[in-house]
């Protein structure tokens, strides 16, 4: 059987056809449901069906749309069918046993909540809107890995999508647009502090999806960036708040969670930083970071500090900077067990680092790519 019916012709229902086009099955109808389908048979080339009609070509199908719904009980009592010949070509292409049903269910959802946005603006607040917007298109011929999970950070059933081979800044939540050393950051979260929802929890410098699900998931989330001209402490238009982590405003023992992602690499003075963060933890607190680690070689400062003055001892490299278009020096290339010792000696806290190996199940929490450490430090 090399036959299959898209069902839905809509943005969704084309992006199934796209799919499947990139398998290479060429024998593909495409068509449109419609409650007038007695009336219509088609719209330009586009044939109309209704569900029965799909029972009686006896192809398996894929339901696109919102309808799937309507047809979703049909859908289940025809399943071995629909199961024997789209499976394969789902597992062929995405190296796992991900279901037809789960990708319907990707696509519906995301359908409901794209078309949520556009034509019912009221249904979504600011944060889903922020969200979905930035959710990465689906163009299946481009992408360089595609695979299907559930993501540590929207907890959806979702795919993973790469256009780039360098997966740990584009391996992104077909829902939520996380990326790895994210949904790592998130799942070292759920597994060390599991009532993490109901904690103090303060972010220094974040950005990108994971701030607007911190957001609306956590009452007691807070979050700075620093900005050397403005008074400390004081609340910036971002909505966050003005501090240098080397000289924290918050009062000692403020926070049961301190979260920085790849931070510490830029700062000047680790040390004071780390010593700032231990201060404002609770005891028993913990501050969960990432930050590229060389865990088999030692520590590469790249700069050096005589006073506040800051000399480069090696060529500068920049990454991105979620609030300066200049982009943030790297100041530290960190290794594994000189880091953790040097954290341990400067702050009194005890600290391991989260490995995210090759595994099954980590890959289908998309959890991929270099540099997936976590670090975890807890205050004693
Ligand atoms: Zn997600």
């Amino acid at each position: 059987m090399n036959q299959i019916i898209i069902y839905g012709a809509g943005m969704i229902g084309r992006r199934y056809y796209d799919f499947f086009k990139s398998l290479h099955m060429e024998d593909i109808i495409y068509a449109y449901c419609d409650r007038n389908y007695k009336e219509i048979k088609s719209i330009g080339e586009v044939p109309v069906y209704s569900y029965d009609d799909l029972k009686n070509v006896g192809y398996p199908f894929v339901i696109a749309l919102i309808e799937q719904e309507e047809v979703c009980v049909q859908l289940q009592n025809d399943a071995q069918t629909y199961y024997d010949s789209v499976e394969s070509w789902i597992k062929n292409y995405q190296g796992n046993d991900n279901d037809p049903i789960r990708m319907c269910a990707v696509y519906r959802n995301m359908e409901r909540k794209v078309n949520g946005g556009i034509e019912n603006e009221n249904r979504l607040d600011n944060l889903d809107k922020e969200i979905y917007a930035s959710i990465p298109d689906l163009n299946l011929d481009k992408a360089v890995k595609i695979y299907g999970g559930i993501c540590p950070c929207c907890k959806e059933k979702t795919l993973f999508i790469a256009y780039d081979h360098w997966l740990r800044d584009y391996y992104k939540c077909l829902f939520c647009g996380s990326i790895p050393r994210q949904r790592a950051l998130m799942k070292v979260l759920e597994r060390e502090m599991p009532n993490w929802k109901d904690m103090k929890i303060h972010e220094s410098s974040p950005s990108g999806n994971i701030l607007r699900i911190f957001k609306k998931q956590c009452a007691q989330y807070t979050y700075s960036y620093w900005y050397e001209n403005e008074a400390l402490g004081v609340e910036l238009q971002n909505g966050g708040i003005n501090e240098n982590l080397e000289n924290l405003t918050f009062e000692n023992e403020t926070f049961d969670i301190f979260i920085t992602q790849d931070v510490l690499e830029h700062v000047n003075h680790p040390e004071k930083v780390l010593t700032e963060i231990a201060r404002t933890l609770k005891k028993g607190g913990k501050h969960i970071f990432t930050t590229p680690l060389y865990p088999f070689k030692k520590t590469i400062p790249r700069i050096k500090m005589e006073g506040d003055k800051r000399e480069l001892i090696l060529p500068p490299i920049y990454h991105g900077n979620p609030i300066s278009g200049e982009g943030s020096l790297v100041t530290y290339e960190w290794g594994g067990y000189d880091f953790l010792e040097m954290i341990d000696e400067s702050t009194g806290m005890e600290s391991k680092i989260v490995e995210f190996p090759n595994s099954k199940e980590n890959f289908e929490n998309g959890l991929e790519g270099d540099f997936l450490q976590v670090i975890v430090s807890t205050k004693v």
